[in-house]
């Protein structure tokens, strides 16, 4: 998939993961739209039910860092695995994304922007969803 001119906080997910980056919405087939739709459309299990998006929908906000205990313990154990799993640290992202959303997603374009095809970086798998270059 080719990185579109302009990347939308609407598939920035609640915990602050982008969907846009994520394997399962890359996905070939059966991908998945994204975290904001309704459950049974969701793909990934461990995104289905899950007790963040509840939490900030119960608080009627849009975003974790939006709310006055972020980084709350919910937060920091997913946060703790992002960054040992894919270097990525959401609890920085959410801050940078509360302070200047616009500069916030532009940065994560040119992150997940393959150098070589304009294709969507994979985050989970740090590769290229369309030519399948590696960036580890
Ligand atoms: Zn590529």
């Amino acid at each position: 998939m080719k990185m579109g001119d302009m990347i939308s906080d609407k598939m920035l997910a609640p915990c602050g993961v982008n969907c846009l980056f994520c394997s399962a919405h890359l996905s070939k087939k059966n991908a998945c739209p994204g975290c904001r739709v309704p459950e049974e459309l969701i793909t990934r299990k461990s995104c289905r039910n899950c007790k963040k998006k509840q939490c900030v929908l119960d608080k009627g906000l849009h975003w974790c860092f939006q709310c006055s205990e972020f980084p709350c313990a919910k937060i920091v154990g997913l946060n703790k695995r992002y960054i040992k799993n894919y270097d990525i640290n959401l609890i920085q992202n959410g801050l940078d994304a509360n302070k200047d959303m616009d500069l916030f997603l532009q940065t994560q374009k040119n992150i997940f922007t393959c150098k070589k095809c304009s294709g969507i970086i994979d985050q989970h798998y740090k590769k290229c969803s369309d030519c399948g270059r590696s960036f580890e």
